[in-house]
């Protein structure tokens, strides 16, 4: 096995160097789930690997998808009783494996007058898939009465429900899994940067034409090239598959076809459900609500995108669908724009099918192999992303077995522990919170809420908070507008104790190559889309403790500061078109 790879921010150049001086085995392009789990799945079978990506991690869909680890319900609707047998048993191995990011919850499927399943059909469907997907039995569906339902869920219409089936779902940050993947990855050797864009492909002529040698990587913070060479290429770059093989000139037969889903976030008190709804909505589609940290998110839209794949947005007939659709299912919530208090949009990496319209498309992976050798895997889940990941090393071994006759070694993923997830079983979480009270008599019921994300994690991010000096929360409490005297009644923001925020804010710096502002209230901690409020409480004061830290120059500070800004009102301003 390879040594651990850090993933300080302030490691990022030192990776790039080294990658530049060896020729790895395996350079994987995109730092979504899918390169992420790649990389942790070829370092584990002791491939010398790198991952670049040329943004932040998990900063394309990875980012911006509903959050489940779902079960596959869908894919039974299609018929496709293989992909509900894999996804299920997926769904089992990720929950093991990261117990502090993939949890159960309970997701009501209301049945309603002309709705997708009727009474039998959700009851039948349902057990299937408890059957085929392997679920266990504490976990199984329930069929409830009408009034069962209402009673579960008083909020839902009333006129058309005739009954509801009861089951479990897996709700997960995709962003933050993605991370937990990528950190595991580093542990096993694999050395993985972020803001890092394959500009350019590098070929030798070979007897059979041109063989991919590797990739010139840009670092986007500090502008310069390095020429990383590996004896395999992967393509993982989801939604800009298809453009990394058009610079390959390898575009041909099959394509993606992208198709855009919206997300908008609501006070959970203004649609104060009791659990995940999965409903009908008026047009035949289906549309999750889920709450979620004092909020409640509906989603998803599934329309055809041809705008620009780096910043997709919502549109204001997005959030109208999304908002008409939830005062359908539950009217008494009178949900209005003014509701909406952050939003996001993500990009399906679909495979194109002639003839089949956005939510027909099969959501199953595909790789393709160019005559180059570089290798692409588009399509498929979050929640399928270890198998995917299986698959593509297979292949990458059986290539370098045939080249220089290594062993195949099989796939060890189901096994790996994501990092944090050393956690024992599922009441750990009352333990730990018990731990972290009797460790740290400042943390407050929200502070125990954050850090569970980190699973065992958490508590680095306990020693560095009780670390923070007097200073440094006088600085804060400056920033958060405190006149002498009073600094210590201030706070960056009135939901969350300042020390907590900057001792986050450390972790993700020193493990998790946090670079800026975005990295951390958007994908670290999720902040932006369900704590807007705290998020734009907190960032300037963020942006100069960073600005300190990494000896930023005023224009820096300023260009971080614009970049977030942007992000922050993106996500309460709805343009008319993509
Ligand atoms: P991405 O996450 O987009 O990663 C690709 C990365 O490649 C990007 O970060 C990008 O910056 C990088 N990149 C691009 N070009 C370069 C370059 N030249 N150099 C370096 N890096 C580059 N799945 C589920 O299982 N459960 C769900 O609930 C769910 N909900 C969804 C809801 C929506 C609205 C959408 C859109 C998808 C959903 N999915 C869900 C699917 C899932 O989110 C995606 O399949 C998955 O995130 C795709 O990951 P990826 O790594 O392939 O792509």
């Amino acid at each position: 096995m390879h040594k651990a790879v850090g993933m300080a921010a302030h490691e990022r150049m030192k990776h790039l160097t080294k990658m530049s001086r060896e020729t790895l085995d395996l350079l994987v392009i995109g730092g979504g789930i899918t390169g992420a789990g790649i990389a942790l799945d070829a370092a584990s079978r002791g491939l010398s690997v790198g991952l670049v990506e040329k943004a932040d991690f998990a900063s394309g869909t990875s980012s911006r998808s509903t959050k489940l680890i779902h079960g596959g319900l869908r894919y039974l609707k299609q018929g496709d009783v293989q992909l509900v047998r894999e996804v299920g048993r997926e769904r089992a191995i990720v929950h093991r494996n990261a117990p502090h990011i993939v949890i159960p919850e309970k997701m009501l499927l209301p049945v309603v007058e002309r709705g997708t399943y009727g009474r039998a059909a959700t009851s039948v469907g349902l057990w299937v898939y408890d059957l085929l997907a392997g679920v266990a039995p504490e976990e199984r569906r329930t069929m409830l009465s009408r009034d069962e339902a209402l009673l579960a869920e008083p909020l839902l219409r009333q006129d058309t429900l005739k009954a509801a089936g009861l089951y479990i779902e897996y709700r997960t940050d995709d962003a933050r899994l993605t991370m937990e993947v990528v950190k595991t990855a580093a542990d096993y050797g694999a050395i993985c940067c972020n803001y890092a864009e394959v500009t350019k492909f590098v070929y030798t002529a070979s007897a059979t034409g041109r063989k991919l040698v590797g990739a010139i990587v840009q670092d986007r913070i500090a502008g310069r090239d390095y020429e990383v060479r590996a004896r395999v290429v992967v393509n993982a770059t989801g939604p800009w598959v298809d453009l990394l093989r058009e610079s390959d000139q390898s575009r041909q037969g099959k394509r993606l076809h992208l198709t855009k889903g919206v997300h908008i976030v609501v006070p959970h008190a203004r649609l104060p459900i009791r659990q995940s709804v999965y409903f009908d909505v008026p047009d035949g589609r289906m549309v999750f609500a889920i709450p979620r940290d004092g909020t409640t998110y509906i989603g998803t839209t599934d329309t055809d995108y041809h705008g620009d794949v780096d910043w997709p947005r919502a549109t204001r007939a997005d959030v109208e669908y999304l908002l008409a659709a939830a005062n359908s299912m539950f009217p008494s919530a009178h949900l209005t724009l003014a509701d909406v208090e952050s939003s996001w949009a993500g990009l399906r990496p679909l495979i194109h099918e002639e003839g089949r319209s956005a939510s027909e498309l099969s959501r199953k992976d595909e790789i393709f192999v160019s005559p180059s050798g570089l290798v692409s895997i588009a399509g498929g889940k979050l929640t399928g992303y270890r198998k995917m990941a299986e698959r593509v090393v297979n292949l990458v071994l059986r290539r370098l077995q045939a080249e220089d006759g290594r062993p195949f070694v099989p796939c060890r993923t189901a096994d790996i522990r994501l990092s944090g997830g050393d956690v024992v079983d599922n009441s750990w979480f009352g333990e730990m919170v018990s731990t972290w009270f009797e460790l740290s008599s400042q943390a407050t019921a929200e502070v125990v809420r954050s850090l569970a994300k980190y699973g065992g994690n958490a508590s680095k991010i306990i020693e560095m908070a009780e670390k923070i000096s007097p200073e440094e929360l006088r600085y804060f409490a400056a920033k958060a507008g405190a006149g002498p005297g009073d600094e210590a009644a201030a706070e960056l923001s009135a939901d969350f104790p300042s020390r907590w925020l900057l001792a986050e804010l450390q972790y993700a710096v020193e493990f998790e190559m946090a670079t800026n502002v975005a990295d951390f209230l958007v994908r670290r901690t999720g902040r932006l889309f369900f704590r807007r409020r705290e998020a734009a409480a907190a960032y300037r004061a963020l942006n100069d403790w960073l600005a300190a830290q990494f000896g930023w120059d005023d224009e820096r500070k300023q260009a971080e500061l614009v970049a977030f800004e942007r992000q922050l009102e993106a996500c309460v301003s709805f343009p008319e078109a993509d």
